[in-house]
């Protein structure tokens, strides 16, 4: 069993690709993180993500629930560790869909942990991407451009760079490594 953790720009397709891993393959388990934002329309509380209050996810942090936490464009995100435990001591692997700063940290406190990096075919793509993405302001437009970019800078800390060119190669790409 082991623990693989997701990570890429905004825009690249992490969600995308985790939902047909989720819908394909059983034996790998993902993770349903904890967070502060606010549902986006069709997600469900327990499935997409566990919605906190503030209150709650400052609560959860002082329990030490939190595998790793992190802040991210206003908001905060957790992966509970319990069910993380719990799924690999049961022999299943365990994959996580992090921001950067989460996976370092999942890195520094399990350095066993196979990081991969999702990119996209090209910046233009990404670019494209990410400024057709809902009602955004031309402020909030800039500032997922710069974030992107950011992102894409911590490419060479991950273990292996997967170019998302299709999201099923890319999810049986992942299954193999999960299963390998
Ligand atoms: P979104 O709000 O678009 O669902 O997610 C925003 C970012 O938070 C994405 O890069 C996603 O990978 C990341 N994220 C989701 N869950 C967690 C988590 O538990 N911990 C960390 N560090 N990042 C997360």
């Amino acid at each position: 069993m082991k623990l693989i953790v997701l990570s890429g720009p905004g825009g690249v397709g992490k969600s995308t690709v985790i939902s047909f891993l989720r819908a394909n393959e059983k034996n790998v388990w993902v993770s349903v993180s904890a967070t502060t934002r606010k549902p986006r329309t069709g997600e469900v509380d327990g499935i997409d993500y566990y919605f906190l209050s503030d209150s709650q996810f400052d609560k959860w942090i002082a329990e030490d629930k939190f595998l790793e936490w992190a802040d991210f464009a206003g908001a905060r995100y957790g992966t509970p560790k319990q069910f993380v435990d719990e799924h690999l001591e049961s022999g299943k692997s365990v994959l996580l869909e992090l921001e950067i700063s989460g996976a370092r940290q999942v890195r520094a406190k399990n350095p066993k942990a196979l990081l991969v990096f999702l990119a996209p075919p090209s910046w233009e793509e990404l670019e494209e991407r990410l400024l057709k993405r809902g009602t955004d302001t031309e402020e909030r437009r800039a500032a997922r451009l710069t974030l992107a970019r950011a992102e894409m800078a911590a490419q060479g800390e991950f273990d292996l760079t997967l170019i998302n060119t299709s999201v099923e190669e890319v999810a049986t790409r992942l299954i193999s490594l999960a299963l390998d």
